[in-house]
């Protein structure tokens, strides 16, 4: 039977460890600051910036909300964006997407100031990630790195495949994994053979975002599974991408969906905001 990999311990471990530096941090004068801006009324994405809120207060950090309406217009947005990178006491700017379709996500990504911009998604933070000299790493890939790390699984020389290539998850987890020095496999829709390819999986990163997709023919036993899906299945409950019960005999380690990756990856938005607020003030802690 499978370690299940709890995202809910380890990121109330280091939320509390981000508290303890918090207070640190306060005695030089500095609260680190992010404001969240959302466009529009999606529910899905309220909830997330909800979730954003919540973390924010239990780390101690000050954060503003910026709910516009959905008719906001791509200029307006900038120009927010603009003050908000020009205010000291915000060190984070995250824009929740999707945005709505009459403003570019593009303009909006790269108004962000690079150093404030604690969701890495901006070209100056995703060739960092390339190089391997970064301060901010996408949310998400961060917190299957942090997971890994939570539990010794040391990536080095071990087979990893993601399966998923998208901007936000899967590109960004392989570079973190290479760092790690992890042979890595990045598939996606077109790739031939693809149960044979997971099969070869030491670590098996799923992101691809359809309701458990990956099943026993596709894992090695002893595999580590790490399911970064978020799907909705018949009863309307949130599964992964991984078929759990299909699988959880067969993997040395595995995260559940609720309470795997998700929970990590806001903690790791914290992680990203608290180094944001020692880089713009010359602190290391
Ligand atoms: P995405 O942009 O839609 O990318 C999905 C990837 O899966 C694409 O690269 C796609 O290949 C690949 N794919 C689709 N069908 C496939 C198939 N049949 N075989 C092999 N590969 C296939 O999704 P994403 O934003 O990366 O998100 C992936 C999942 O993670 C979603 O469920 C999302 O909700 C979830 N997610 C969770 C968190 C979290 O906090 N836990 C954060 C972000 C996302 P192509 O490139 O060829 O189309």
């Amino acid at each position: 039977m499978a370690v299940i990999m709890d995202g809910k311990a380890t990121s109330a471990k280091l939320r509390k460890e981000f508290l303890e530096k918090v207070s640190l941090l306060k005695e030089k004068g500095v609260t680190p600051g992010l404001a969240v801006i959302i466009v529009g009324e999606d529910p899905a994405s309220q909830t997330y910036v909800k979730n954003k809120e919540k973390a924010c207060v239990e780390c101690g950090y000050y954060s503003e909300k910026y709910a516009l309406p959905e008719e906001t217009s791509e200029a307006e947005l900038l120009a927010l964006i603009e003050k908000l990178n020009g205010r000291d006491e915000i060190n984070g700017i995250l824009v929740q997407l999707p945005l709505p379709k009459h403003i570019c996500e593009d303009h909006v990504i790269r108004a962000i100031h690079p150093l404030k911009d604690v969701d890495a998604f901006h070209p100056e933070n995703v060739g960092h990630i390339m190089t391997g000299d970064f301060a901010f790493v996408p949310c998400t890939p961060a917190g299957v790195m942090e997971l890994l790390k939570e539990y010794d699984i040391d990536p080095t020389g071990k087979r990893a495949v993601i399966i998923g290539r998208s901007n936000i998850v899967g590109k960004p987890a392989a570079m973190l994994l290479l760092h790690e020095n992890a042979t890595v496999t990045v598939c996606h829709s077109r790739t031939k053979d693809l149960a044979a390819i997971c099969r070869e999986a030491d670590i098996l990163v799923a992101a691809i975002g359809k309701l458990e997709f990956v099943t026993r023919d596709m894992v090695k036993p002893g595999a580590v599974v790490i399911d970064v899906g978020i799907n909705r299945n018949a009863e309307g409950k949130l599964r992964g991408d991984v078929n759990f019960d299909d699988v959880v005999d067969l993997a040395s380690y595995i995260t559940p969906v609720p309470g795997g990756v998700g929970p990590m990856t806001i903690t790791m938005l914290m992680q990203n905001t608290l180094r944001a607020a020692c880089i713009q003030n010359n602190i290391t802690l």
